[in-house]
């Protein structure tokens, strides 16, 4: 080996990435090694409510100080995961809902303000969800699929791929949107705006909105006693048999399965990993019925090929810190 390439190697070895977790409410940060190791990690309030640049600042001190936290370990990339539609080839978040922006120059704003960094380490932005889907195949589950698809149940439904080991972004980096695939049209009204989109049944949004779409017809539910319902309480009731938190259960696993379905067709792939906060609480509760109703949905071999599987790298801050690691 050339004293050069040997360099190289013992840099990669040794070197580390910096992940950033742009949410609603919260920033995680990480700086993590080739193995994901967690060397140095950081949170901070993302603070939306005043205004975009402030947000910057902060996602830019944050890293800042990762990268001091770096020492002996060069610094060999940064990546960025926000909500929402994010461009990849521009560095513009075009529609993040939950942050209020829209056409915001995220990695030029980065870059300004951390061009003095040693080293120069590139910056890469992704959708949050695609995030989570490449660490879940650099770390996780995923390690060696060769498709991936990956569903966030969480507050809303997300999704994102993984093919060959690349994401799956499209046109502008807005594919896999599956939480707003409109398939009941005359089904339950979404927040996009459309009607029966799946995160309007399997999600936590979706979940309540069915507990109170149906309430009425079940007057001896034990969540007709309570007007503050929790997805605790929900999930509790339908452990214990209450025939309407079933009924939406079972419509939320029936859409899940549907969507996998879907995501079977269109890409093919050997893996679907169910992530986000409710899908792993719910998971006893949401894989069986989504299983089934997937099986149901697709063609042999897919029925029985695809994998399913919980996800098992709990943070987005990970994945994208793996955004800009040779693949
Ligand atoms: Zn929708």
């Amino acid at each position: 080996m050339s004293s050069e390439a040997y360099r190289e190697t013992r840099e990669l070895a040794e070197g580390s990435w910096i992940g950033v977790d742009v949410g609603g409410t919260k920033i995680d940060a990480v700086l993590i090694d080739a193995e994901a190791r967690i060397l140095a990690e950081l949170s901070a309030q993302t603070g939306a409510s005043e205004g975009e640049e402030a947000v910057v600042d902060r996602i830019a001190e944050v890293i800042r100080a990762l990268a001091d936290a770096a020492g002996e370990h060069p610094l060999l990339g940064v990546g960025v995961g926000c909500p929402g539609q994010v461009n990849a080839a521009d560095g513009v978040v075009r529609a993040a809902v939950n942050l209020s922006w829209f056409n915001v120059p995220l990695r030029d704003g980065l870059k300004k303000r951390l061009g003095s960094l040693p080293g120069a380490p590139e910056i890469q932005l992704a959708n949050d969800v695609n995030a989570l889907a490449l660490g879940e195949y650099r770390f996780g589950v995923g390690r060696g699929a060769r498709g991936l698809a990956y569903l966030a149940v969480g507050t809303g439904l997300g999704g994102g791929a993984i093919i060959d080991g690349k994401i799956v972004g499209g046109d502008n980096d807005f594919a896999m949107e599956v939480g707003h695939l409109s398939l009941r049209p005359e089904g339950r009204r979404c927040g996009c705006g459309m009607r029966g989109c799946p995160e309007s049944y399997a999600s936590g949004t979706g979940i309540l909105s069915g507990i109170w779409e149906y309430l009425g017809e079940h007057p001896d539910s034990a969540l007709n006693a309570d007007v503050t319902l929790t997805m605790p309480q929900i999930l509790k009731a339908a452990r214990a048999g209450d025939a309407l938190a079933l009924k939406v259960i079972d419509e939320a696993g029936e859409m899940l399965g549907i969507v996998m379905a879907m995501c079977a067709v269109l890409l093919n792939p050997d893996l679907i990993v169910v992530g986000g906060g409710l899908g792993k609480a719910a998971a006893d509760l949401l894989l069986p019925r989504a299983e089934a109703s997937f099986k149901t949905r697709v063609l042999y071999p897919s029925s029985e090929r695809v994998r399913v599987k919980l996800a098992s790298v709990e943070r987005a801050a990970v994945g994208a810190a793996s955004l800009t690691m040779a693949t």
